[in-house]
């Protein structure tokens, strides 16, 4: 056998044959710095990103801990299914001629088959956790000899909220004796993760996360998706003659209908995405460089790859579902040492995405208003619209004022009241709170418009209600966490 640069971790030879089929020669940073502790059986948090080798680095330990039995020994847990396919392809071939049954096990496929195959017998398992809890549930799946569990790209996992079921699973697994977690970053979600399912790991730290955080200056608005287009409207008109802006959707379909609704409104601007075809990207992109115009519409994937030093303005319309997303989208602007500002438009189902980002990078992104008019300029381009979720908190509720006193009625006549004479349903009434001097009550905001239309026309006891909308809560992320 060839002297490779994997010789020295004492691997078996079917390993070390399929490596040397595969042609590698020489581990990855990863691979160097956790293969003799994850072989030596210890507890292991690797700080790896996707791309780095982390799948062999845990996989070899893996393959190396597992014997041919059809029992299950080893699971891994991956964040999505695609993940979980590529993790399980390369096991399969990095375990060369051992034997072992490697099988996948995630959601949205047959579940009879994925039965059949199980009790046929597998030594590991590489999934995704709902589907495992399923067929563990329903007497397919036994973990009671899992001996190895490992959490792969822990930060997207458990940023999926999916804390309770790693934990469910792993109590069913009472005679683990490894555990191994890889994540890009470290938020406190995986670090209490990692505190409570580790027992004294090694840790290895692979730096290079390759991601600098740009100096940029970062707002929010927190805007309803109805005045989105008012808000960038508002950042356009502000942006001045020399500015250039990329403006950043989650789907090509939001990109297209904002260039067509931005005209309306006299903005030009152009749409690039993954079903431009490549030569007019190209033209685009060379045009926007020459500044022959001056906003961008764009996917993250179109937008993959654009290195213009002049954009000045990046804004958000949508907030990227990935975190690391964010940090790749802000970066187009404040390069080559110029200033650049990003602008996320927030509404409020997208604060808990908003505090991930910022948790995740270590971000202070301030909340702004949108900017002022423009001296000279007394006209919105783009109306404001009255929009109900932008006064609604995090579960949807909407504060209202009205002048009842303590004297003059309980919460319960006024909760009675709400529901016989405005017919709001019982589920949409929130807390209600009664003073000295007023009320606040809140109603869920599909209730919002009918609630304060009959208090606004009824009476109470013969006076006028004087019902008034309040400004949401400010967000408390505690309280929000338990709900997602
Ligand atoms: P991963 O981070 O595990 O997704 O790996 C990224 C890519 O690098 C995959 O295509 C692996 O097959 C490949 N790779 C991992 N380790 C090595 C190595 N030591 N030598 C060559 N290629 C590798």
């Amino acid at each position: 056998m060839l002297e490779t640069g994997f010789s020295k971790f004492n691997l078996s030879k079917p390993v070390l044959g399929a490596l040397q089929e595969k042609g590698w020669t020489k581990p990855t940073e990863i691979q160097r710095e956790t293969l003799a502790a994850a072989l030596a059986g210890n507890d292991l948090i690797g700080q790896a990103q996707t791309g780095s080798g982390k799948t062999a680095a845990f996989g070899i330990p893996i393959i190396e801990s597992t014997s041919a039995q059809k029992v299950v020994q080893s699971l891994i847990l991956c964040p999505t299914r695609e993940l979980a396919i590529q993790v399980a392809d390369e096991i399969a071939w990095l375990q060369g001629n051992k034997g072992l049954v490697v099988e996948t096990v995630y959601g949205g496929t047959d579940l009879e088959r994925q039965a059949k195959k199980l009790k046929a017998g597998a030594d590991i398992i590489v999934g995704t956790p709902g589907r495992v809890i399923d067929m563990s549930k329903r007497g397919h799946l036994e973990l009671s000899n899992i001996k190895i569990f490992c959490l792969d790209e822990a930060d997207r996992m458990l940023d999926m909220g999916f804390f309770p079921d790693v934990a469910w699973i792993i109590a069913q697994a009472p005679n683990r004796e490894q555990t191994l977690l890889f994540s890009a970053t470290f938020p406190q979600e995986v670090l209490d993760a990692a505190d409570e399912l580790l027992n004294e790991p090694e840790q290895v730290f692979t730096g290079g996360t390759e991601i600098e955080v740009p100096e940029i200056d970062q707002k929010y608005i927190r805007i309803g998706r109805g005045n989105k287009l008012w808000a960038l409207g508002r950042i356009l008109l502000t942006m001045g003659h020399d500015g250039q802006m990329l403006v950043f959707t989650n789907t090509k379909r939001m990109a297209d209908l904002l260039v067509e609704r931005l005209s309306k409104h006299r903005f030009e601007s152009t749409a690039l995405h993954g079903e431009v075809p490549q030569k007019k990207r190209e033209r685009i992109l060379n045009d926007f460089r020459d500044n022959k115009f001056n906003t961008l519409i764009a996917t993250d994937v179109a937008a993959r790859g654009i290195d213009i030093d002049t954009i000045t303005h990046v804004v958000n319309y949508d907030l990227p579902v990935e975190t690391e997303a964010y940090v790749h989208r802000i970066g187009r602007t404040g390069r080559m040492g110029r200033s650049g500002v990003a602008w996320s438009l927030v509404s409020n189902d997208d604060l808990v995405q908003l505090d991930r980002i910022s948790s995740t990078w270590n971000l202070t992104i301030p909340e702004h208003e949108a900017p002022e008019l423009p001296d000279g300029t007394n006209r919105d381009p783009v109306r404001r619209r009255e929009d109900w979720d932008e006064v609604s908190d995090a579960y949807g509720m909407v504060r209202i004022r009205v002048s009842i006193t303590d004297k003059q009625a309980s919460k319960r006549e006024l909760a009675d009241w709400l529901r016989q004479e405005a017919k709001i349903p019982d589920i949409a009434i929130g807390e209600i709170e009664i003073g000295q001097d007023h009320t606040v009550l809140e109603v869920h905001v599909e209730k919002a418009g009918r609630t304060l239309e009959v208090l606004r026309r009824r009476k109470w006891g013969g006076s006028a209600l004087d019902a008034l909308l309040l400004d949401p809560e400010p967000v408390d992320f505690n309280r929000n966490h338990a709900l997602v």
